[in-house]
């Protein structure tokens, strides 16, 4: 067991919270009950994993993407009226970690990635939220390999015989960031989500690009950061996925 101002204060120095400048807070966003035991994990604070949460009588539920971002309207009505009400009803903490959860070189959502996929030597790309890694395949197994490890069809644009070796990805919706792919000169870009500008962009770099899923890919940071605190502070934890084929 242990008290949820502890819980926040950890997470906060693990996760080197401070040195994010984010598009939402990170932490305790909703205050439940002191004494936490049991902790539910999910990429999304969406209604289904709350009541899953509640049904499972957490504590506690960390995700990765929360509530209050810096353009959503500040309101608290519909959906995130019924969200936030169903979690100060049953008394649960809402923490979540975005950026800081991306970044951490142990638990975070890149490493995380790295190692599902096999890529060896992965590291940051100076400070930029990108990672880079060596390979020894072609796109086709790579995609492949996506496959299996991510239980989901990646989108895939390239040749199917092109060989990688360096390579450089990003979980979540980081398209945009091809840019630092391209500037390291990697044989291939990994990130969540695509936009209609994309393909033309990898083709004239003569870069791969892969869309593997925004859910998909920040499946596992979260999941390894509530493994840590479950041995760290002996807590009952469990993941929830719920399905997102975006
Ligand atoms: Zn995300």
């Amino acid at each position: 067991m242990v008290n949820q101002e502890i819980l926040a204060g950890y997470c906060q120095q693990y996760l080197r919270v401070d040195k994010f400048d984010d598009y939402c807070p990170n932490g305790l966003q909703i205050q439940g009950k002191p004494d936490i035991k049991k902790i539910i994990s999910g990429v999304s604070a969406n209604q289904d994993l709350i009541d899953a949460a509640i049904d499972e009588k957490a504590d506690a539920l960390f995700v990765h993407h929360g509530f209050f971002w810096k353009n959503e309207a500040s309101e608290i009505i519909g959906i995130k009226k019924n969200r936030i009400k169903a979690l100060l009803d049953n008394d649960i903490n809402l923490y979540t970690y975005h950026l800081p959860l991306d970044a951490h070189t142990t638990v975070g959502n890149n490493i995380q990635l790295a190692q599902r996929l096999n890529i060896k030597n992965p590291e940051p790309i100076g400070d930029t939220l990108v990672w880079q890694g060596e390979v020894e395949t072609t796109l086709s197994k790579l995609s492949n390999t996506i496959e299996q490890a991510l239980n989901r069809v990646p989108l895939v644009f390239g040749d199917d015989d092109k060989s990688l070796k360096r390579i450089a990805w990003c979980t979540g919706g980081a398209q945009s960031y091809i840019e630092h792919a391209i500037n390291i000169n990697a044989d291939c870009f990994i990130t969540g989500e695509v936009s209609e500008q994309i393909p033309a962009i990898a083709f004239e770099n003569n870069i791969a690009f892969v869309s593997a899923g925004h859910h998909a890919t920040e499946r596992y940071g979260v999941q390894a950061l509530c493994q840590h605190l479950s041995q760290k502070f002996n807590l009952k934890c469990q993941f929830i996925d719920i399905n997102n084929q975006v």
